[in-house]
């Protein structure tokens, strides 16, 4: 299943949407979809928000007595 439908910005209402032909060579995993209704293209952006490597800090244990 490659369609899906969306509601587009341009076209203001529900569109199917499908993958058009991927140039960056995601395949299957493109995730790009063009409005069949205006061709408008967006990016499919799952929110995977890279997980923010927040180091902890150590706590310090270093009170001099
Ligand atoms: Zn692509
Ligand atoms: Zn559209």
């Amino acid at each position: 299943m490659s369609e899906r439908e969306l509601h587009c910005d341009i076209c203001g209402s529900i569109q199917r949407f499908e993958v058009p032909p991927c140039v960056d060579g995601h395949g299957a995993d493109c995730p790009e979809r063009a409005c069949t209704g205006c061709g408008a293209a967006i990016m499919m952006v799952v929110s995977i928000a890279p997980r923010r490597s927040t180091r902890r800090r150590a706590a310090v244990h270093h009170r001099a007595a």
